[in-house]
């Protein structure tokens, strides 16, 4: 049991604290098993012991907070509770460590007084900023990552998943692995996971609303259009004669832009990088890589956004004589939460009178893998000032974010209570 009240000094406090550990200014820069990231690993392991719960790391670097008497092991039973460590480069103080804080303070409130036991728990990387590799945390926790993946998963430096895995171990914010198929043996089995988390838009900001039950969450789809004109003299060929891969390429942006308008209001299409060839002053391009990607909450949605998107590229490739290929390196389909945990957090928060609404996320979040896997899983969003994330801007007041964790807390309180 926790050896006192949790206060809501004890949520700021250590989302200061966990704010100031960065690798770089302006903002928040924590990237996987570097300086800041096992500064916050130390700092949250610290609290957890201080508060009276255990603190135990996985090979992967993800930390779990448990009572003492919650020993883990594969197949121990757990309403597990959480977000991530890791941020984006000059992020901001809320993202993930918002839900990985209340994890372990719900986690120190709720320890020996529910018959499933909570587990609080804060991931490695969800960002995908450092490694490029999907929702590599949540998927270790649950035994889903690969240790070819150790090898074969590089960051920008070059360095390894499993060397930077070493230097973390090194520094006692993981734990040795033992060999076998996956990066982790689950130490844990999520019967119910909850994920607490800042907004990231303006939704409940401009509606006056303190707590968001999100049911869904976005997938995407990406396509990668490689645009192949002719590269000629700028100063000698005639507009008339020109296959300008950059000039269809700038129509595909406009094309991006004007989808996302005639679609419906959980569409978002964006084009997000363009590379030219050569690229240079007196040379009219030659080829363009184009990178675009659309999303939406319904899968239906998100394949017809995709097709349609696809259909304007050559459209505009066939009018300007250019050649467009297309392919679609990467997806994730959007994911179902827990209708049932969303209809129970919906009654708890009118009893409450808590002013609040069902919403979707556009946003992936570890809560996504969980889901997937089937545990019955549920995020909670708590305003964002301007709806700013992923920048130092980020911010939502005190009195917002302890208002989410009393929520959360309780929410967590009768799920794991219900579920002898
Ligand atoms: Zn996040």
């Amino acid at each position: 049991m926790a050896n006192r009240e949790i206060e809501p000094q004890d949520l700021q406090k250590l989302l200061e604290s966990l704010g100031a550990m960065t690798d770089a200014t302006p903002g928040v820069t924590r990237l996987a098993y570097g300086p800041a990231w096992c500064d916050g690993h130390r700092l949250l392991a610290t609290t957890a012991r201080d508060l009276g719960l255990a603190a135990t790391s996985d090979p992967a670097g993800n930390l779990y907070f448990h009572a003492p008497d919650v020993r883990p092991h594969a197949g121990r039973d757990a309403l597990m509770i959480g977000s991530h460590l890791d941020s984006v480069v000059h992020g901001g103080a809320y993202d993930g460590a918002y839900g990985a804080v209340s994890g372990l303070l719900v986690a120190a409130s709720l320890a020996g007084k529910t018959s499933l036991p909570v587990v609080g728990f804060a991931t490695c990387e969800e960002d995908e900023v450092r490694f490029g590799n999907r929702m590599m945390g949540a998927r270790s926790m649950l035994g889903l990552a690969e240790s070819s993946e150790l090898e074969s998963v590089h960051d920008g430096a070059g360095i390894s998943w499993g060397d930077a895995l070493k230097d973390a171990e090194a520094l006692g914010c993981a734990t040795p692995r033992v060999t076998g198929a996956h990066v982790v043996t689950p130490l844990f089995t999520p019967k119910r996971m909850l994920e607490l988390h800042i907004e990231q838009g303006p939704v409940l900001e401009a509606a006056h609303e303190s707590i968001g039950i999100v049911d869904r969450i976005a997938g995407f789809r990406r396509l990668r259009v490689r645009v192949t004109g002719e590269a000629r003299h700028a100063g000698t060929t005639p507009a008339a004669a020109r296959h300008d891969a950059l000039a269809a390429a700038a129509e595909m942006v406009l094309a991006a832009e004007a989808l996302a308008k005639d679609s419906d209001e959980a569409s978002r299409v964006t084009a997000g990088n363009v590379r030219v060839d050569p690229g240079n002053y007196n040379v009219v391009p030659g080829a363009c890589e184009l990178w675009l990607e659309v999303r939406h909450v319904m899968p239906s949605s998100l394949d017809a956004l995709a097709d349609e998107m696809d259909k304007r590229c050559r459209a505009v490739g066939n009018r300007r004589g250019v050649r467009v290929l297309i392919d679609r390196p990467s997806e994730q389909p959007p994911t179902t939460l827990s209708s049932e945990l969303a209809d129970q957090a919906a009654a708890l928060a009118r009893r409450l009178k808590i002013a609040h609404r069902r919403m979707t996320s556009g946003a992936g979040h570890d809560a996504m893998v969980f889901a997937q896997q089937g545990v019955p899983t549920l995020m909670i969003f708590v305003p964002s000032r301007g709806g700013i994330s992923h920048a130092p801007e980020e911010f939502t007041s005190p009195e917002a974010l302890w208002d989410g964790f009393k929520f959360t807390r309780d929410l967590a309180a009768q799920l794991a209570g219900d579920a002898a």
